[in-house]
């Protein structure tokens, strides 16, 4: 039988990411990036058998331009006919959509309405499928949506303590993100434990540059870290995490800042980045701390664990049993560190951490790095480009 592929975008203000997913094995054939476009600097890379290549973009660089080059390169290396579909990572899906969903001009519509939750996000999402719908008509278009995992929330878990109108009039509520990496997770994870994910409780951490945690119950979310916007919950590469909302009315009233000079500030010069001064990255935080004694490198790390610990037992308190916490991301698929922070913290949970373990599991490897007498400390390599093939493939099945 032939191979049927996916091509699954992922389209931000300034970036085209893209990869080519084989639908039986949930692997990337080819995978690629396009970024600094609208800028003379804009580059076009694709990496494929173990092959990088770098390509230019013609004029006027931006996402247009991006995704027919990628048109023309998957033509050159004879995979375009192998293509199905494109599946389209779009993160606010709101209440409106909590399945994977072929794209009409109606769906389209919505993601629209949808954009004033998700301003930096959802225009870039919708210029990216309208560029791939010029230049690949023929094939169908998904959308996955990054909050839809998490629409089975509870009322408690998604309102917040404001007035109820505000979630009637305005659709001011918790929504949840990274919801295809937390759903493949706990997925893997119970095939790693062995026993059927609708018997199954797991916490999973999620811990990129972006960071977000959740209870899974029984394959499904029932509460997650990150709320109205990604902003919410634990302290992350560049975003601040949970704050004290009198400090955004001291920030404007008392120190001069302007509501937007706010928002850059949570979102882009706070968390790890703000508090060392020195990089959003766990990596070279890692390395300044521990290689060269930095005490603020130490600190934001320090901080960054703790308060992840504390959501992960938090979020314990909408479970009524747990089998294990499952990390996931960058991070936490790769920083032995940071595991053994976390789970240091949380032994009063049961969590008990096997040192050889945690220093061996990284780069791709999925294990349980706890003692025989804790729950289960598992690392599962995220995979959220195969789930958004995945579906969007099956999208294509019920749709047929
Ligand atoms: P992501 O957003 O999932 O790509 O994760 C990016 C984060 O993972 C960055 O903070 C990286 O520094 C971190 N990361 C990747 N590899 C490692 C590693 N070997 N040790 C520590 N952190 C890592």
């Amino acid at each position: 039988m032939s191979q049927i592929h996916v091509l699954v975008i992922n389209c931000g203000s300034s970036s085209v990411k893209f990869s080519i997913v084989d639908t039986a094995s949930g692997q990337a054939v080819l995978t690629g990036l396009a970024e600094r476009l609208l800028s003379a600097k804009a580059s076009f890379k694709l990496n494929y058998r173990q092959q990088s290549e770098h390509f230019s973009l013609n004029a006027p660089y931006d996402h247009q331009a991006a995704v027919a080059e990628l048109v023309q390169q998957l033509t050159r290396l004879e995979l375009i006919d192998s293509i199905s579909a494109v599946g389209h990572r779009v993160v606010h899906g709101g209440e409106k959509f909590s399945q994977p969903t072929l794209i009409t001009a109606k769906v389209k519509a919505t993601i629209n309405e949808l954009a004033h939750l998700a301003p930096l996000h959802n225009p870039a999402n919708l210029t990216g499928i309208e560029a791939a719908e010029k230049a690949l008509e023929h094939l169908p278009q998904v959308a996955v949506f990054d909050t839809a995992f998490h629409q089975s929330m509870p009322e408690k878990a998604y309102l917040y303590g404001l007035p109820y109108e505000l979630y009637q009039e305005h659709a001011i509520r918790r929504y949840g993100f990274h919801g295809s990496s937390h759903a493949f997770v706990a997925g893997q994870a119970a095939d790693f434990i062995g026993k059927p994910l609708s018997q199954c409780s797991f916490i999973s951490a999620h811990l990129g540059n972006g960071c977000s945690i959740t209870a899974v119950k029984g394959g499904q979310s029932i509460d997650s870290s990150m709320g109205f916007t990604p902003l919410e919950g634990v302290m992350m590469g560049s975003r601040s995490g949970d704050l004290d909302p009198g400090i955004i009315f001291h920030l404007i009233d008392h120190l001069g800042y302007s509501p937007d000079e706010v928002q850059q500030l949570l979102n882009k010069k706070s968390g790890l980045l703000g508090l060392s001064g020195l990089s959003n990255d766990c990596r070279e935080l890692e390395q300044a701390a521990f290689e060269e004694n930095n005490t603020r490198a130490k600190l934001a790390l320090e901080i960054f664990c703790y308060r992840i610990a504390k959501y992960i037992a938090a979020l314990s308190a909408s479970l009524t049993s747990l089998d294990g916490l499952i990390f996931t991301g960058g991070i936490g698929e790769n920083s032995s560190y940071v595991r053994e922070q976390i789970l240091n913290q949380l032994s009063l949970l049961n969590f008990h951490i096997d040192q050889d373990k945690n220093r061996d599991t990284r780069f791709g490897k999925s294990d349980d790095i706890s003692t025989p007498s804790s729950r289960y400390a598992l690392v599962i390599p995220t995979n959220e480009e195969g789930v958004i093939a995945s579906q969007s493939y099956q999208v294509l099945q019920e749709a047929k």
